[in-house]
């Protein structure tokens, strides 16, 4: 915790929201009314707009055990951006809302809010507004992303075709591991507060779950390359669980490969000293945001270059369900948990 504790009560809700807001500089066209009135206003200039909300719960969602404020200021926006970018759409406003026990202090809530401008300013979004309470426990966050898309071109998850190739962004399950060794350690510090944690080595994963990324750069290059998905969600429950919701909504199957899914070495590393398999990890860890989109064969050609996108399979029609071709050569089905290895 920092030196100094500015009570909340010594600036009052009026002055906090004040203190939290005050340096705001708009940055978008569209935002036309910002911090300050009863509401925002925003004009997407003929452009159609794409609105999505979370709800974080300390505790339930988060562990400030081992989460710095900071970072997750930016997580709970960068969550929010990822479902924006999901639709194909680029987000443009945010709104935050917090509540929050005596427990913190003004240097708190002003660190959180360090790493809420830090994403806006990444991802060229707004904040125009939010609301602010006391808890009786614990902290509460909710975040609104709003975005803006030309009309028509948002990509649904029900739209996929039989025979579409299916892709996926950046590397899958490090997030998953990088959460069961910050879990560990802090077991460890529980029983025993004088030792040192012991995370050397584990950077990549730990920054995966703790500092993610919204895939900004995959949803422009695929503008650029004129390709437009044919669906498309991002991956926050794992991979698993998305492709079933990709095939349930479009009504079709699925083929997976596992020698194609994308795996850091990094994360390799970590699973096995868990003695965990690294394709559950891929298959099932959440919390990754990558992106999962599916696309036309004849587009192959414009993604084969790009190393942040691998190609895992390809979609069918639903009476051959949703499988999974192990290295071994055998074919499982997938359950929304990934596979039975994940049980070992
Ligand atoms: P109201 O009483 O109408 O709900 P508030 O006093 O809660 O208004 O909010 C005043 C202004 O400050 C509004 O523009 C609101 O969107 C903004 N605001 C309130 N809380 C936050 C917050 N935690 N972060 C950013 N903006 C906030
Ligand atoms: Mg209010």
């Amino acid at each position: 915790m920092s030196e100094s504790r500015t009570e909340i009560s010594s600036l009052g809700e009026f002055g906090l929201i004040e203190h939290l807001t005050r340096n705001i500089e708009l940055q978008n066209a569209s935002s036309i009314v910002g911090v300050g009135d009863d509401a925002a206003v925003i004009d997407h200039f003929g452009k159609q707009t794409v609105i999505t909300t979370d709800l974080l719960v300390e505790g339930i969602h988060f562990d400030l055990m081992y989460t710095p404020l900071k970072h997750l200021g930016y997580k709970s926006v960068v969550v929010n951006l990822s479902d924006i970018y999901a639709m194909n759409a680029t987000p443009t406003q945010i709104t935050v809302s917090i509540a929050f026990s005596n427990r913190f202090s003004v240097e708190a809530l002003s660190e959180f809010y360090e790493g809420i401008y830090a994403a806006c300013e990444k991802y060229g979004v707004d904040l125009v507004g939010g609301d602010t309470s006391s808890s009786q426990k614990g902290f509460v966050i909710s975040v609104t992303a709003i975005g803006e898309v030309t009309p028509g071109k948002y990509v649904r998850r029900d739209t996929a075709k039989k025979g579409d190739l299916i892709c996926c962004s950046g590397d899958l399950g490090a997030a998953y591991v990088g959460l069961l060794f910050l879990e560990r350690e802090k077991q460890i510090y529980l029983e025993s507060p004088q030792v040192q944690p012991d995370l050397e080595g584990e950077s990549y994963v730990i920054g995966r779950l703790l500092k993610p990324e919204a895939r900004k750069d995959i949803v422009e290059f695929l503008e650029i390359q004129n390709i437009v998905p044919t669906s498309m969600m991002d991956i926050s429950d794992g991979l698993s669980s998305e492709i079933l919701h990709i095939c349930e909504q479009s009504k079709l199957g699925c083929v997976l490969y596992e020698e194609k899914l994308p795996i850091a070495e990094e994360m390799r590393k970590a699973a096995f000293k868990f003695e965990i398999d690294p394709t559950a990890c891929a298959l099932s860890g959440g919390e990754d945001y990558e992106l999962l989109f599916t696309m036309s064969q004849s587009d192959y050609e414009k993604i084969v270059l790009n190393e942040q996108i691998s190609v895992i399979g390809y979609m069918t029609d639903a009476e051959e369900g949703m499988k999974i071709n192990t290295r071994g050569g055998q074919v499982h089905p997938i359950s929304a948990q990934g596979w039975n290895a994940f049980k070992k």
